[in-house]
């Protein structure tokens, strides 16, 4: 007898029902005619599916509304070409920065910086973190810095300011001690850069709790080292 295929969603992990219903993608935000849904109202389009981290990190950029650069990350890390841990979390925390930060000005992310910030993350090595105290995701935050501020202010500013992104989110990762995560390394660079952007505009961004909903996957989570933790998630 054939068994029915069982699919788990990505975001929620609940089991998939087999339903042509209309569904809007949760990545993506398109409509179309779906198969297999989530009971949590989750869906991915074929077009996000079958995507690449920088693929996927572009098309959630450019669409989302999101003010909140943790949120958009934390759908982001649940898509199918996120694991664990990898070089795709270099690529995500300068582009969920802009993003938000455009959405909270009001104003719609340009295609150009995404593209840019992708491009300067693309060929960090993973590993770099132990090998040479570097961490893709942290200098993230400096590339975010970087792209803000050399596009509307003197450059040799914005040299500074992404240092001093980058070099903050790269301490406050070392703070945190221990083996390396990648889900933790984003978290402490969005923390860092989020709040490096709201004190040099005199603004105040949200961020929110960070509360990490991995854990339970990660085989080396530090669990209650780890400031992220939290035994709910
Ligand atoms: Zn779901
Ligand atoms: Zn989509």
């Amino acid at each position: 007898m054939n068994q029915v295929p069982k699919f788990k969603c990505s975001i929620c992990g609940q089991e998939l029902l087999e339903r042509e219903i209309s569904c809007i993608c949760s990545f993506c935000g398109k409509q179309e005619q779906g198969e297999w849904v989530c009971p949590g109202g989750h869906y991915i389009c074929e077009d996000c599916r079958l995507a690449s981290p920088a693929e996927v990190i572009e098309r959630v950029c450019l669409e989302t509304h999101s003010q909140n650069p943790r949120e958009i990350a934390d759908l982001l890390m649940r898509h199918p070409s996120f694991k664990d841990h990898g070089v795709e979390h270099h690529l995500l925390v300068a582009p969920v920065i802009l993003a938000a930060f455009a959405n909270c000005k009001k104003t719609r992310v340009d295609k150009a910086k995404i593209q840019s910030a992708i491009k300067r993350l693309v060929d960090i090595p993973i590993g770099v973190c132990g090998s040479r105290g570097d961490c893709g995701a942290c200098v993230g935050a400096g590339a975010a810095v970087s792209i803000i501020f050399s596009a509307n202010a003197d450059p040799m500013m914005g040299r500074s300011r992404a240092l001093r992104a980058a070099g903050s989110a790269l301490l406050r990762l070392a703070e945190m001690e221990g083996p390396r995560c990648c889900k933790q390394s984003v978290y402490a660079a969005l923390e860092t850069g989020w709040d490096i952007l709201g004190k040099e505009f005199g603004i105040s961004l949200e961020l929110g709790t960070i509360t990490c909903g991995f854990s339970h996957k990660i085989a080396d989570c530090k669990k209650e080292k780890c400031p992220f933790y939290s035994i709910k998630e």
